[in-house]
């Protein structure tokens, strides 16, 4: 469904990301894992064009590398940020505005010309709250009325409005606790099954080894080891997380 050749990332000066290929198939559940600062971010955004980067991206066989964040999105990519507080949510905002707050999904919900459909949108949030298992009482509710866990829920009911073929989760289960972590996996695992390919990074070690059909280790702002769930060995993922001198 994707692929990425020699995907560059610059920050300035700084290059976050030093030319990675990753090519990503449909029903797959693609890790990124690595140390702080090795790259994972920079690869999940420079993907979507979050950030200023060189390389060649396709998405079924189209090149995307030239289109912006928002064209990507429209094409059926979707990207659920690691800053949740900063980028994820508006806090002022209530939980159904959090939810359908993409212009893509907000154009699903038109009547005509600029008139929303209240009753479309209620009954799609209502379906995305029940399907991911939101713990709220009432949507129009601020969103920071929800805890961390549920938060990160309606971050991903967001990106999931867009109705994506490929989505991109940056540390998902950061900060959330087990119960609400324990939805994210299932969730994920879902998202597989219906025929998305989900490429998420994370930290965990045990959670990778168990959600991942395949992962990707990074050092120093490339790939250094490429591994199917059958060859991963804790001892094999620490080895190359190891930036070498
Ligand atoms: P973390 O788990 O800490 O988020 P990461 O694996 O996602 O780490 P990146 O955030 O992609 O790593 O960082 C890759 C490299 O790019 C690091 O050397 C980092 O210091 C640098 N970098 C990232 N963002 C910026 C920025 N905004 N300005 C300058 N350098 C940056």
């Amino acid at each position: 469904m994707l692929n990425a050749r020699e995907l560059k990332v610059f920050y300035g000066v700084i290059q976050g990301l030093k030319g990675v290929d990753i090519d990503v198939y449909d029903r797959e559940i693609v890790t990124l894992i690595g140390s702080n600062g090795a790259g994972k971010t920079s690869t999940l955004n420079g993907i979507v064009n979050l950030v200023r980067s060189s390389g060649r991206v396709s998405f079924l066989n189209d090149d995307i590398s030239r289109s912006q964040t928002h064209q990507i999105v429209r094409r059926g990519l979707a990207l659920v940020p690691e800053d949740r507080q900063g980028e994820g949510v508006v806090q002022m905002m209530s939980i159904q505005s959090n939810m359908t707050l993409s212009d893509f999904s907000l154009q699903g919900f038109r009547r005509a010309w600029k008139w929303l459909n209240p009753q479309k949108e209620i009954a799609c949030v209502k379906e995305m709250i029940r399907e991911l298992a939101i713990k709220v009482s009432d949507p129009d509710l601020p969103i920071t009325s929800l805890s961390g866990g549920n938060q990160q829920k309606v971050v991903l009911g967001k990106a999931l409005m867009t109705q994506p073929q490929v989505v991109f989760l940056d540390e998902p289960t950061r900060g959330i606790d087990v119960g609400a972590k324990t939805d994210v996996y299932h969730l994920i695992g879902k998202m597989a099954q219906q025929g998305l390919a989900v490429m998420f990074s994370s930290s965990e070690l045990d959670e990778v080894m168990a959600l991942a059909d395949r992962i990707l280790v990074m050092a120093d702002g490339r790939i250094t080891a490429d591994l199917p769930r059958h060859a991963v060995t804790r001892e094999k993922l620490i080895a190359a997380s190891t930036p070498q001198d």
